[in-house]
């Protein structure tokens, strides 16, 4: 199960006085799944505040919880060891943290880490010396150098180093400066406040559209409580600048709310921090992966003493200490990067609604293709819904035509039919832009021997290795295990009989490059461009016109805005389709529907060619009709009928272990101990479809169950009755995503 190995015992020493005052729990930021009693001397620290105490061997930081059950002996208890001058936690995220922990079967310690990974922030400042000007002394001994630093010193504080570097000289000469009076030292916070967004700024006149749906936006607001509500409209409806209205109108109701913006990607989240900044007139306070330590330091302060009052960020900005969340937008809604497969599993949209739920506050929704999950709530009356119908300004949709290709199929050796060779070759002769999708990382998914037909895996893996032609290596995208490309056959020795089969985006390149020998031709995926900063300069480079064919897997698809482009190919529109997860055809909808999206969208019409073996599949005729309420209404027939989310609960129980005769023994174990409940059913354990990853087997159990049924009761008890030993893990997936 989701679980730590026990605590050490935590019961005062022989011979130690009882401690006098209160008591206090206190949840540690460690997998264990409640929290642990303290004696404190004088008044107890409040409900969220940061303290510290001794924990087996160590002093450890957690947060004064609410008791439990019955507590122990006040004479009995360790004492506390000392508090943070922190603002506490606020109760409602108190409250979240114990219900996430409930829902995602994993221990409370665990979520309370996700709050507290910046460990520093609970310091509270470290003053820094920064350097202002002061009036030059007299007699003061002027060289180049000095010249150079007052030249650029100013009224606003700098840091030796920043002074040092605008002036191109060493920090010395900036000391020496302020030793002799012409430059005045001065303390400054090293997490300097945010600038409050400007809530009075006139935002852009809306369309009528907009306006309807930013004044539904606007009563739910002001009408307080919780309410989800979808805004759901086409790419380039206008979306953002409607919830951008309705942060405007929780800031204006409540002068110390907190609004968050989620979005899926950290590649989308650094040119959105421009946008808000051109609304707001001030950047929001960010939070994602790619913030140096004294950024992160600087979100989680100003986040925890409500100075911050627009986030933007990534999925785990929900867990932010935020002092009074008001609002909570989750744009691109159906994304599956909400989903957090590592650590704490859980979805930051169900999450979003859930924290909105408990705390009392409405949580927005913003997707051109809505999860079905979301369109059931809808439909079912559980959330709202405000539609936009077309394009901002009138850009039109793009027309959306399958190509057929075992009727126009490519050359041997080719991945670009006839037909879409064609269309590129119309938009070049025009001069605008084309984007060539694939989603799919590398030069080619699978290496195999001609000769003895073996295929090149990882170590201890059965995933395929995928060669990377740029890199010259073999690389697996599950373990991150890479190789150089060997010249012969591990398996028979063969020499040069080690075939590329199958396409990424780097052999497609490879294709445009001889097709086109005077295009401008760019590839796009994480490992061309590592980093959103690298990304960024690809983008904006397709932005800016300099390049005519942009070959590019997912990064290119979401959220981007290319004045030129007007041609979007999908080089294999069946790429999702294999595999077959509960979710894949709805997921190839939302992808393709995206990345179609890219086509046209300012003045110019655009289309867009779906290269496709199976033209008749729902999903693809439903992209080329457009017909996306009859798509996933067929969906959700399909997933009625078998049970499954939303109609349903499911859950993944895996197992892991290097030992594959555990790992057997105990998912068959679990299996025999599943009690029988009325609407649940046990289906497995099957091995996971790459079943050895690093030498690591697993193998799965899935529980179906219906919807009345509470599947975390029924889990925990099961799980309760089986010993699982030693080398098996075992972990709960609630609503699974990745089946892999
Ligand atoms: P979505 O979020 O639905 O994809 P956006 O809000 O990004 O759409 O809008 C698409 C484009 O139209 C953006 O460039 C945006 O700045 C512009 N736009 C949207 N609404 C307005 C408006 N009311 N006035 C001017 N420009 C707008």
């Amino acid at each position: 199960m989701n679980k730590a190995s026990p605590p050490t015992e935590n019961s005062s020493e022989d011979g130690e006085a009882p401690p006098s005052g209160g008591r206090v729990s206190v949840l540690f930021p460690l997998p264990l799944p409640k929290a642990y009693d303290y004696a404190c001397d004088g008044a107890a620290p409040s409900l969220g505040a940061f303290v510290t105490a001794p924990f087996g061997p160590r002093q450890v930081t957690g947060v004064v919880w609410p008791s439990e059950g019955e507590a122990p002996a006040l004479e009995k208890l360790k004492k506390l060891a000392g508090a943070f001058e922190a603002p506490p936690l606020s109760p409602d995220l108190i409250a979240f943290i114990d219900w996430a922990a409930a829902y995602t079967m994993f221990p409370k310690g665990a979520l309370l880490r996700m709050v507290m990974r910046v460990s520093d922030a609970l310091e509270g400042p470290r003053m820094q010396t920064a350097y202002i000007r002061a009036a030059t002394p007299e007699g003061l001994r002027m060289t180049a150098q000095r010249k150079a630093v007052l030249a650029a010193a100013a009224e606003a504080p700098q840091f030796a180093s920043e002074l040092a570097s605008a002036a191109e000289v060493s920090e010395a000469v900036v000391r020496g400066l302020a030793d002799a009076g012409a430059l005045k030292r001065v303390d400054v916070d090293p997490d300097p406040p945010f600038d409050p967004p400007d809530i009075e700024r006139q935002g852009p006149a809306l369309s009528d559209d907009q306006q309807f749906a930013a004044e539904a936006l606007a009563d739910v607001i002001a009408e307080g409580g919780h309410k989800a509500v979808l805004i759901d409209g086409v790419t380039g409806s206008g979306k953002t600048e409607v919830y951008f209205e309705a942060v405007v109108a929780a800031l204006k109701k409540d002068p110390e709310a907190q609004a968050l913006i989620l979005l899926p990607e950290i590649a989308l989240t650094l040119p959105f921090l421009t946008r808000v900044e051109e609304r707001f007139g001030a950047a929001p306070a960010p939070w994602h992966s790619d913030l140096t330590a004294a950024q992160r330091r600087r979100t989680w302060r100003r986040v925890a003493e409500g100075s911050a009052r627009l986030v933007v960020g990534a999925r785990s900005a929900l867990f932010l200490p935020f002092k009074k969340l008001g609002l909570i937008v989750v744009d691109e809604e159906h994304d599956n990067a909400y989903k957090q497969e590592e650590g704490v599993i859980y979805h930051a949209r169900d999450m979003a609604v859930a924290r909105g739920s408990l705390a009392g506050f409405p949580v927005v929704l913003a997707s051109a293709t809505p999860s079905l999950e979301t369109v059931v709530n809808v439909d079912e009356g559980r959330y709202d819904a405000v539609g936009l119908s077309s394009r901002f300004a009138d850009a039109a949709m793009p027309d959306i035509r399958l190509i057929d290709m075992r009727e126009d199929p490519p050359a041997q050796g080719r991945w670009l039919s006839p037909a879409l060779v064609g269309e590129v070759d119309r938009n070049l002769s025009v001069h605008e832009q084309s984007l060539l999708f694939l989603n799919r990382r590398g030069y080619a998914p699978l290496t195999l021997c001609r000769r003895c037909g073996h295929k090149m895996t990882a170590p201890g893996s059965d995933s395929m290795l995928v060669e990377h032609r740029f890199e010259n290596r073999l690389i697996c995208h599950h373990t991150g295990f890479s190789m150089p490309k060997p010249s012969a056959c591990p398996a028979c020795n063969a020499v040069d009989a080690l075939t590329p089969c199958g396409p990424g985006v780097e052999r497609v390149a490879e294709e445009a490059k001889e097709r086109w020998p005077d295009a401008r031709i760019a590839v796009l995926s994480s490992d061309t461009a590592p980093g959103p900063r690298s990304m960024r300069e690809v983008l904006d480079a397709m932005k800016a016109g300099e390049i005519d064919i942009l070959i590019a897997t997912q990064v290119a698809a979401k959220g981007h805005h290319f004045p030129n482009l007007t041609l979007v190919g999908v080089v294999d529109a069946d790429l999702g389709l294999a595999g077959g997860d509960l979710r894949a055809a709805e997921r190839t909808y939302q992808l393709l529907s995206q990345v179609t999206g890219r086509a046209g969208r300012a003045e110019k019409p655009g289309r867009a060619l779906l290269q496709t073996y199976q033209p008749d599949a729902p999903v693809l005729a439903a992209l080329a009709s457009g017909d996306r309420d009859a798509f996933l209404a067929a969906e959700a027939i399909g997933r009625r009928d078998l049970g499954f989310p939303p109609y349903g609960r499911l859950a993944a129980v895996t197992l892991r272990s290097m030992d594959e005769q555990a790992l057997d023994r105990t998912a068959n174990a679990l299996k025999a101990s599943a009690p029988i409940a009325d609407g649940v059913e046990v289906l497995g354990p099957a091995r996971a479809p790459i079943y050895r990853l690093r030498g690591v087997a697993r193998m799965r159990l899935l529980v179906k169950a219906k919807r009345n049924v509470s599947l975390q009761a029924y889990l925990a008890d099961w799980l309760a009755k089986v010993k699982v030993p030693g080398p098996v893990r075992v972990t709960v997936d609630i609503n699974p995503y990745s089946f892999l």
